[in-house]
């Protein structure tokens, strides 16, 4: 068994042995279907209305932990359908499941009185040291239908050992600790409301991190090469229909009409930038023309789905489209890779990719594809990166690379894509003359970097729990006299204006506190840089300050000092090696 089987195994039994213990507590209960996924296990119950507590869920969790060792062992029995059918008589959920059965041999799992259909092919446990938690209790229909009857979910998880159930416990409270909800409210970032679900309200802390970002954005696509484009967020009906949005994609669309016209706001940037290229005539001598747009979107997604910045109706994606010549894929892509590698370094993320190849029913031809999809290739191993493939796992209209970063918590971001689409010129009929005076279409590609601004955001908050970098944070520097002294006032006021003047942000504080709470509620507002001004400091013309996240002390010339914090807030896209 690999990892992910053991895991889904000890689930398996653990949700056996809760449904065993629960069945001494309530003898009528139904049991319906046992499900095992990444997050752990759940059961369905009917209780016939008995609504199950988190107080007694912990206690029956308690039971199970003290005593474990003395839970009888399970056995399994082989029997017929029609015996099991039998066996199962009072339990309509079970009947049915077995119904469905194809084998006439049904394995059932006994434990104590507990009877159920085992899912698994053995039984081969020693589950004395097994450890579980019960996560949460919610409803869910039978057969997630809503003309059935509602029953009683419980889900928990489980591990082979109680140091990896407190691993789980320690990483639950560390993402706990990093919410970006939960962040985003503490450092005045961000705010949802009900008026536009799903969608965020920036606060004036959170704007200031928005275009750090993106001004960061502009200038490394300045510096690479790309031309910037803005294209209307409403566009007519006619421009989706050959998009062919209107066909896939109008459920997520926001429409509106004016007059006798059907707009909708756009779902995606591309058809705006196809008009852009079709706006004048083409020559192969312009290529590649890279077009980039840091464009709002609007999809509306499920109410159930929406989950903070990470998944919201409207987002900002760092979208641009590449218009190339076949020969030029390969340059385009290890371009991109580099790119795209320089700006999950920096912001300290490691990462996996994925290509995806032909699927069947494509279009284009054999010999687009091949081209393609080995360009893609050689482009990874030029760069030397490894990467796994998803055969035939591509969009029909042309094949794909996907990173996915991992963060400090180990979650993986689906946030970097390059796309061919050999479909988008086809359709609107985008052409060049090439070399030959002839007409041709381009290739053309979609790229996102960071995916989404805001979901970027989201995750840089919770990658360093709220602590950004001094160049995108919105406060950068703090400074706090120790006491109300004319002369320390002065001084810290001409360092405040002397970092203001290089738009350095900063605040000053001389409200009358103590310099201990001072300086407790900088280290909350998580503000990277404090600078602590007293006498000491006034004459020596020096800065003591701290870090965040770092306990010491340091000193050094209020010239070096703020040479240093201008160092650290230059715009990082100044600092990469731009020979793409
Ligand atoms: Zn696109």
């Amino acid at each position: 068994m690999n990892n992910k089987e053991k895991f889904e195994y000890i689930n398996l039994i653990s949700a056996y042995i809760f449904n065993s213990i629960l069945l001494k507590k309530y003898p009528n209960a139904k049991f319906g279907r046992i499900g095992v996924t990444e997050k752990g296990f759940y059961s369905d119950i009917d209780l016939n209305e008995k609504v199950l507590s988190l107080n007694e869920l912990e206690s029956i969790n308690n039971y199970i932990k003290n005593n474990i060792k003395l839970i009888e062992k399970p056995i399994i029995m082989k029997m017929t359908k029609d015996e099991a059918l039998a066996e199962f008589n009072d339990n309509t959920y079970k009947k049915e499941i077995i119904g469905s059965l194809k084998s006439n041999i049904i394995n059932v799992i006994k434990i104590g009185e507990y009877k159920d259909i085992f899912l698994n092919e053995y039984l081969d446990v020693d589950y004395s040291n097994f450890s579980m938690a019960l996560l949460n209790v919610s409803s869910a229909y039978w057969n997630n239908d809503s003309s059935n009857k509602s029953l009683t979910r419980v889900n928990g998880i489980a591990f082979n050992t109680l140091k990896e159930l407190k691993d789980y416990k320690n990483k639950i409270e560390e993402a706990k600790q990093r919410d970006h909800r939960k962040l985003g409210k503490e450092l005045g970032l961000f705010m949802f409301d009900d008026v536009a679900q799903g969608m965020p309200f920036w606060l004036p802390n959170g704007v200031i991190v928005y275009d750090k970002l993106v001004e960061f954005w502009k200038k490394l696509h300045k510096k690479n090469g790309y031309q910037e484009i803005k294209t209307p967020m409403i566009m007519s009906e006619k421009l989706w229909h050959t998009s062919g949005h209107w066909e896939h994609y109008k459920d997520n669309m926001y429409t509106t009409n004016v007059g006798y016209i059907s707009y909708a706001l756009k779902p995606m940037n591309c058809p705006g930038c196809m008009m852009v290229y079709k706006n004048q005539p083409h020559s192969y001598k312009e290529f590649p023309i890279r077009y980039g747009e840091l464009g709002q979107v609007h999809r509306h997604e499920a109410s159930g789905t929406l989950n903070g910045l990470f998944r919201v109706r409207t987002f900002t994606q760092d979208d641009a489209h590449i218009f190339c010549l076949p020969n030029q894929i390969e340059s385009e892509i290890s371009n991109l890779i580099s790119l795209i590698d320089d700006v999950y370094k920096l912001f300290g993320f490691t990462y996996t990719i994925e290509l995806s190849t032909r699927p069947e029913n494509s279009m284009g031809s054999d010999e687009v594809w091949n081209l393609a999809e080995n360009s893609l290739k050689q482009a990874l191993n030029r760069c030397n990166k490894k990467y796994t493939i998803n055969e035939g796992d591509g969009a029909f209209y042309g094949p794909k690379i996907d990173f996915h970063l991992k963060d400090c918590l180990g979650r993986d971001w689906q946030c970097g894509t390059i796309q061919l689409d050999f479909q988008m010129s086809e359709r609107f009929d985008l052409s060049y003359i090439g070399e030959d005076g002839k007409q041709h279409r381009p290739v053309m590609l979609h790229r996102v970097i960071l995916g989404s601004i805001e979901r970027f955001i989201g995750i840089l908050t919770e990658q360093y729990k709220g602590a950004l970098p001094l160049w995108l944070s919105s406060t950068q520097v703090n400074i706090i006299p120790v006491n109300n002294d004319e002369k320390l006032i002065d001084y810290a006021n001409y360092i405040n204006d002397e970092l203001s003047c290089d738009d350095i942000r900063t605040t000053l504080d001389v409200r009358n506190e103590k310099l201990g709470y001072k300086l407790r509620e900088s280290i909350l507002k998580k503000i990277p840089m404090t600078f602590i001004i007293g006498d000491r400091e006034v004459d020596s013309k020096t800065i003591s300050y701290r870090n965040f996240g770092d306990k010491n002390m340091y000193a050094d010339s209020r010239k070096n000092v703020i040479e240093l914090v201008k160092k650290k807030s230059i715009n990082p896209a100044n600092d990469f090696k731009y020979n793409r």
